[in-house]
This record gives C-alpha cells, structure tokens and sequence, in this order.
C-alpha cells in the first residue's frame, strides 16, 4: 500500500492527468507527471513534472525514480515508456492492458477471446483487403487505423461509391480494422474501478452523444431498461476481471435497436464520460484510480444526483462564463492556453435531481 504522502507518477500531461493529480493531492499524495509539452494541463497542477519525449530513456529512467508508483492517463503512450517505468516501479494497469487498449485489433481479438460481443471486424492490411472486406461485411462500414486513432481520427466510412485505394490513403495507409456500421439506437458506456484484491466499484451506465466523433454529451445514468443497463454493468465487470485489472476502466458500448450490446472500445483509465462523477457522486473516477493504484480501498460509487455533462469543445470554450451563472452548473477548464478546433478544452456538469 502507497500512503498519503507518497508519489504518484503519472504518464502523460492532458486533463485525465490533471484531474488524477487533483484528487491525488486531496488525499494527501504528491504527483509527478511526465509530459512531452511545457504547460501541459497536468504538470499545472502537479507536484512535480518531468518534460521530455517519451522516447527520452534517461528522463523516463529519472522519472521513475522520482516516483513510487506510477499510472497513465492517455492510450497513445508508447509501450516501450511505460515498460521501462515498469522494471523500477509498480505501473497500474500494468502495461500489457495498453498493449491491448492502444492496438483495436488486438482489443477486438480480447473481446472476442472472452466471448463478449463487438460488430463483426476484418483486419486491413491493403487495398485489396479492404475491398475484399467490404464485400464480406456488406456497406456501409467504418474503415479505422489499429493504432493511434481516437475521437474519429484516422476513421472513414466506406459506402457503396468508396474507391478503396482512396478510402485506405485517407485512413493513413497503415494497418486497418474494417468494421460493420452500427445502425445503434445509443452510445452508452460503463466506467468502473477494480482494486488489487479484485473488489469492484461501478458506476451506472451512461448515455453518450457524439458531435463529428467527439464525445460533446453525457446523460447519467443512462435512460434504458433495467436488464440491458445490468448486462451492460456485467460485460464491463467480465472485461474487469478478465483483464486483471487494477485502476479504472471505460468500456464503451453500442445499444442496437433490437437492445443488444456490442463493446466498441476499451479504456483503461479514466473516461471522458466520467467526469460527472466529479460533481455527482461520492467519490470520483480520479480519486478510484488514486485509491486503486495505492491499494487502498475503493470509494463508494453512490450518486447524489443526476447530471447532463457537456464538453468545451474548441471555441465552446468561450462560452465559459455562461455555467457561472446557472446555480446547477459546476465549470471545469484544462489550463490550455491555445484553442483549436476538436480541441477538449473543459468540460460543465450540470446537476439534476436523482432519478
Ligand atoms: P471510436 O474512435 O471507435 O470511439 O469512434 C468514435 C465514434 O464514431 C463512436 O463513438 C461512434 O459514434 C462512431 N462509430 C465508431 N465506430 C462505429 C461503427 N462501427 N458503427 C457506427 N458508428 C461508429
């Protein structure tokens, strides 16, 4: 167990490390972040912050002796990084589960291991795949890069008129996941935290809304029948667990409109679509990640309220002042001084009374 008063490294410098670093520091822990830009929204915030590439071995090895134990806040942290910090620290979730959450073939390949269901998938590796794939799978369907894409980066959707030379170019030309179009009826997603002795805590399923693939509104909980938000909260604890899990995890899902889940991504951190927990619950997605890293026990995931979180994408951002003046709204910016369109630069919760 790490007490208060211990390290906490965090891997990567964006707003999940800022908000990780702040419900550390409310516990008494110090952060120390390592980010590859000055200024990054967590090294704001944090004790201490190590600013290098995260190819840099020599600051990765520094960084790892700074801290006790160490975590990560964004997928695309190159695996090499987090397995040096790895061989001198405990790194919760070990690094193996980024192996897999950073790679969408190898996820779907987990998912389809353990017998939870995705849409059907073909693996990409040219041209010719893709339009072999494309005949299998039937159009429309999503033509996505393995690695390195989130928030609809690297995605294009293939219809009936899609050249496939074309469509793998704007891809990237890399290898692809070509995946069957989900006609869905919602996006919801589940977001957990699971502790070294297996315990789990859940929070209830959540509505998704996306804008040009961005995560813009959360609705908690999740308005659906009771059996698909219990099966939904079950294949997110059977990931959990499959995964040896320790630390907090995302599981986004498709709901079809015959009411029938298919998991589209994992992530092993916490989620864009938990921040509502900040404002509405007992204890954050933030502060279960610092509590499961150092292996005390996990918080109570019980909601004081209903809440509708929407994000300050890009521009919205100027909007800011709008929040202060709803008594029902909390406003959260990221410190990030330059705004770019498709850029998270905050995000408001606001509060409704619980269903
Ligand atoms: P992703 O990067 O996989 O999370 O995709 C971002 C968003 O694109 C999702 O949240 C969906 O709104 C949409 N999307 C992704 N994959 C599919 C799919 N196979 N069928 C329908 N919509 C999708």
């Amino acid at each position: 167990m790490l007490l208060p008063g211990g390290t906490i490294g965090i891997l990567g410098g964006g707003q999940l490390g800022r908000m990780t670093a702040m419900a550390a520091a409310r516990l008494g822990y110090r952060t120390h972040v390592f980010a590859a830009e000055h200024d990054a929204p967590a090294a704001q915030v944090a004790s201490a912050a190590t600013i290098a590439p995260f190819g840099d071995a020599a600051a990765i090895a520094r960084f790892a002796a700074a801290v006790d134990v160490a975590t990560f806040e964004f997928e695309n942290i190159p695996g090499a990084a987090v397995r040096r910090v790895a061989a001198k620290r405990p790194v919760s979730p070990r690094p193996e589960i980024l192996e897999i959450t950073q790679d969408r073939l190898r996820e779907k390949n987990f998912l389809r291991e353990i017998g939870v269901a995705t849409t059907d998938y073909h693996e990409i590796t040219d041209p010719d795949a893709l339009a072999e794939a494309a005949r299998k799978l039937g159009v429309p369907a999503v033509l996505k890069t393995v690695r390195l894409g989130y928030d609809g980066k690297g995605q294009v959707l293939i219809t009936a008129d899609t050249r496939p030379d074309g469509a793998w170019r704007q891809m990237g030309g890399t290898l692809g996941i070509l995946e069957g179009f989900v006609d869905f009826r919602c996006e919801i997603s589940v977001v957990l935290a699971r502790g070294a002795d297996g315990a789990v805590a859940v929070y209830p399923p959540v509505e998704n809304r996306h804008v040009n693939h961005i995560l813009d509104t959360t609705i908690a909980p999740a308005r659906l029948p009771a059996e698909i938000l219990a099966e939904a909260e079950a294949v997110a604890r059977q990931i959990a667990e499959r995964l040896d899990l320790v630390g907090v995890l995302a599981v986004e899902m498709f709901v079809t409109k015959s009411g029938a889940l298919l998991v589209n991504e994992l992530a092993p951190r916490p989620h864009n679509s938990g921040h509502w927990t900040i404002d509405a619950c007992m204890t954050s997605q933030f502060e279960q990640l610092v509590r499961a890293i150092c292996g005390l026990p996990l918080g109570s995931t019980e909601r004081h309220a209903d809440a509708v979180m929407n994000n300050l994408i890009g521009r919205d951002v100027e909007r800011w002042r709008e929040a202060l003046d709803d008594p029902q709204a909390k406003l959260h910016l990221y410190g990030k001084n330059r705004v770019r369109p498709g850029r998270k630069m905050g995000h408001i919760t606001r509060l409704l009374p619980r269903s």
